[in-house]
């Protein structure tokens, strides 16, 4: 018999017993059984609506995670998977082996990628995306005759993915506790975060240099960066002379520069690519989420002509000794495909951004006198509102104060799911949300921190 989830008719009803399975077998990303005392089981979605087993529509105010930058649904994605599986559900690409998706998604990918970006390896996950980089950063400068070439310089606030390189690359400290010593050759600099440190964004950048000159350029592989940061700050957009002072000091000290676009890639912030709103040219660009809005797990890597050429030029026993059995996998490059079609037919790149301003126009009009909203800020359609409990000394409001679980709590029952990052509420809702779900974001954002945090008068 079908099991009960698995059961189209049945999937919208929650079968007896699913929270006491939930609860004794599945392990949940960033696991504690206090997030799972009243869990919610999604059983549907249905454009920006994500539709609950008791029939609860909430919007989906994060695009999933960060990713179904389509919504939910789309029939032409789904026509896409199914057709790819009955033409060739699976080939790999090693030792000459290619497939038509494969070939045909690199092609597109070095359309609309970054400048300078060429060519393009794949994963399936973010996570796996910044092992790529990292290993082929490193391979890079051994291959070209630096091998003390090393050490990756990452951010606070930064969040990489959890595998074992990609979790010490990132820059919130939790995510390495426990697990061992962190990878080797990996530091950290202050990030820049314009509400929170006072300067300007070439000073914070010129932060790098000071590391690469402490480090010694000679050991120093690359600097790897998103250009918002998301989860791990909560959407913290930099300055706008940040980047592009970055981008100074790398061809200086000749340091790769990576780009993690994984969730500002794919028109989120306006842009296929977020450097763009910068004008800086990347060494790897690194992606996954919105490539396939979500519907199929796809992440992967491009690199500039430069790496391309030490690909190509090294000896067959010193070759790029890395790879996954799903690389390219084929029906994740078909969903690409048609995902990357419609954001392109849509305009959706051009819709985020001026859909971002109004959204967050929005929020200033509902939000700036409130005494605990610190900072709202966003790019595109990505967005951070950051509750303080002093506006005048910024203070944050303790754990104690249960702030995130109960914001969480009351934009859910207003008919909002999304993420509340300690005291930071991000949106990211689909790119194709339509005017009167964005205008509804705002207002129920404003409405609950109205709520939860009644100003005092
Ligand atoms: N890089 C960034 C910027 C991310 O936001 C994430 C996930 O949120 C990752 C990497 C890791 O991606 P994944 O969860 O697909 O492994």
């Amino acid at each position: 018999m079908t099991h009960p989830f698995l059961n189209p008719s049945a999937a919208a009803e929650a079968p007896p017993g699913w929270h006491e399975a939930d609860r004794a077998h599945l392990i949940h990303p960033q696991h504690h059984p206090v997030d799972h005392a009243a869990p919610v089981l999604w059983s549907r979605g249905e454009g920006a609506f994500l539709i609950d087993a008791e029939g609860r529509r909430l919007i989906d105010g994060l695009s999933g995670m960060w990713n179904v930058h389509l919504g939910h649904a789309r029939p032409e994605l789904i026509a896409a998977a199914t057709t790819q599986l009955q033409q060739l559900a699976f080939a790999n690409t090693y030792a000459g082996a290619s497939h038509g998706p494969g070939v045909a998604l690199a092609e597109k990918l070095s359309e609309i990628a970054p400048e300078g970006i060429e060519a393009f390896f794949f994963t399936t996950s973010g996570s796996e995306a910044t092992e790529t980089s990292v290993r082929t950063a490193r391979w890079f400068w051994q291959s070209v005759g630096q091998p003390r070439k090393t050490k990756i310089i990452s951010r606070d606030y930064s969040y990489h993915g959890s595998t074992g390189v990609a979790a010490s690359v990132t820059g919130v400290t939790e995510f390495s506790q426990g697990f061992g010593p962190p990878a080797p050759d990996i530091l950290h600099i202050p990030s820049p975060y314009p509400y929170r440190f006072e300067g300007t964004g070439q000073e914070a950048a010129d932060l790098l240099e000071q590391a690469i000159l402490r480090e010694g350029p000679e050991t120093v592989a690359a600097f790897i960066a998103e250009p918002v940061q998301g989860g791990g700050g909560g959407v913290i957009v930099p300055q706008d002379d940040y980047f592009p002072r970055i981008r100074e000091i790398c061809d200086r000290y000749d340091v790769l520069f990576i780009a993690d676009e994984v969730i500002t890639g794919f028109g989120r912030t306006g842009h296929w690519f977020a450097v763009a709103h910068w004008g800086v040219r990347p060494d790897i660009v690194q992606f996954a989420k919105g490539i396939t809005s979500g519907y199929i797990p796809l992440g992967g890597i491009g690199v500039s002509g430069r790496i391309k050429a030490a690909l190509d030029a090294a000896p067959p026993a010193k070759r790029w000794w890395h790879g996954f059995t799903a690389s390219a996998h084929p029906v994740a490059c078909a969903v690409a495909l048609e995902t990357i079609r419609i954001l392109e037919a849509e305009g959706l790149a051009e819709r985020a951004a001026r859909k971002g301003k109004h959204l967050l126009g929005r929020l200033h009009a509902g939000l700036a006198d409130h005494p605990n909203v610190g900072d709202i800020r966003g790019l595109g359609l990505l967005f951070g509102i950051e509750l303080v409990a002093d506006r005048t000394t910024k203070r944050r409001f303790g754990p104690e104060t249960d702030l995130a679980p109960r914001l969480r709590r009351e934009l859910f029952a207003r008919g909002l799911s999304t993420r509340v990052l300690t005291d930071v509420i991000c949106l990211a809702p689909p790119l194709t949300t339509p005017d009167a779900e964005l205008e509804a974001i705002a207002d129920i954002v404003t409405g609950a921190i109205h709520a939860v945090l009644p100003p005092v008068l």
